[in-house]
């Protein structure tokens, strides 16, 4: 019973639903992946095969969900989801792999959470589509082996560095997604509001996707909010004035930083003179997950220039000091 196992797609809301891009052609931005990804998958079609295993990474919302989907729709192939942490037994991963019809896609997201005996089973798996299963540790080590239908692993992380050499050589192709300019965010509003058919100024579409952080998941979840207000504020018309009083009580700024980034950028400036920092000891500070603040509020914060990483730690950069307002005295200590 692989109920546990599978990201039920049922579970999506009517909205994410209806907001992910279903084909490459409406899936916005990552240009050089959709050009790679559309010749790899003609290729395939066209020999018949099954397309090569994809690695995708990149920070959380950036679209690997739905690339993984898109993969899938193109290829004309059905698609399971299942998540590192959710395959706890080589039986679960056995369970999932066995399921599959020749061609299928099998979406492991934060894949460099699967726990490693798994992981070592996957290896023949994506190599030789083949399964070996030991029977009995205890007495003898009989092994059986199971054959599968060739199929598609496509992987996500948000962490590469964590991922083992090994599981990193098995995927054919690696793509790393990046933040998405103004302007691509901008076409995903306009997109948004198309769908949930909310009119919106040019105005407010600028405006919302400046403060959205290169993200289309925060593009969207700030959309939803900003449209409560126009609900009852302008009779659903979006426009720059609602647009920014939603925001402003969110709590998100005009560069789309919120109180944990200030908090964050605050904790290291005047408890740790600016850094360098350990992640362990600003987490603690700010009473954030360390793995939240790594792969959430940092690869932001590095995008944008307000901290770099050393060999020794975090430091904030003169940019930080600039927008709390406090002077940048490093020059000097140095
Ligand atoms: P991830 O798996 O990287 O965390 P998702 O694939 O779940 O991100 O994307 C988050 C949301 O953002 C999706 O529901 C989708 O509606 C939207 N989205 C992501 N990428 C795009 C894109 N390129 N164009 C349009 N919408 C996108």
């Amino acid at each position: 019973d692989d109920k546990s196992i599978l990201r039920d797609l049922e579970n999506q809301t009517e909205d994410e639903l209806m907001l992910r891009p279903q084909y490459l052609n409406q899936y916005i931005g990552q240009n050089d992946i959709k050009e790679m990804l559309s010749i790899y998958i003609q290729a395939a079609i066209k020999r018949s095969e099954s397309l090569d295993h994809v690695l995708l990474y990149g920070a959380p919302g950036l679209g690997k969900t739905t690339l993984a989907q898109i993969i899938a729709n193109e290829l004309g192939v059905n698609i399971k989801i299942t998540s590192g942490p959710a395959i706890e037994k080589t039986g679960d991963l056995a369970a999932l792999l066995t399921s599959l019809q020749h061609g299928d896609v099998l979406f492991i997201d934060e894949i460099h959470r699967l726990p490693r005996f798994v992981e070592e089973v996957l290896y023949s798996a994506m190599e030789d589509y083949v399964l070996d299963i030991v029977l009995d540790k205890e007495r003898d080590s009989r092994s059986i082996r199971i054959e599968l239908p060739p199929f598609t692993l496509v992987g996500a992380t948000t962490r590469f560095g964590d991922l083992s050499h090994p599981l990193r050589e098995r995927f054919g192709a690696v793509f790393r997604l990046s933040y998405y300019t103004i302007d691509e965010i901008k076409q995903i509003v306009r997109r948004t509001s198309n769908v949930y058919q909310n009119k919106i100024d040019e105005l407010a579409v600028d405006e919302l996707s400046k403060r959205s952080r290169g993200t289309p998941r925060i593009a969207n979840r700030l959309f939803r909010r900003v449209r409560d207000f126009a609900e009852i504020m302008t009779d659903g018309v979006i426009t720059y004035d609602v647009t920014n009083l939603a925001l402003t009580k969110l709590g998100i700024d005009q560069k789309g930083l919120d109180s944990s980034d200030y908090l964050y950028l605050k904790g290291m400036i005047e408890r740790f003179n600016g850094g360098p920092v350990g992640l362990e000891s600003i987490a603690s500070t700010i009473g954030e997950e360390p793995g939240t603040i790594e792969d959430v509020f940092e690869p932001f914060l590095l995008q944008e220039g307000y901290i770099k990483r050393t060999p020794r730690g975090r430091v904030a950069t003169e940019k930080a000091y600039e927008l709390l307002g406090k002077k940048y005295y490093k020059g000097l200590l140095e």
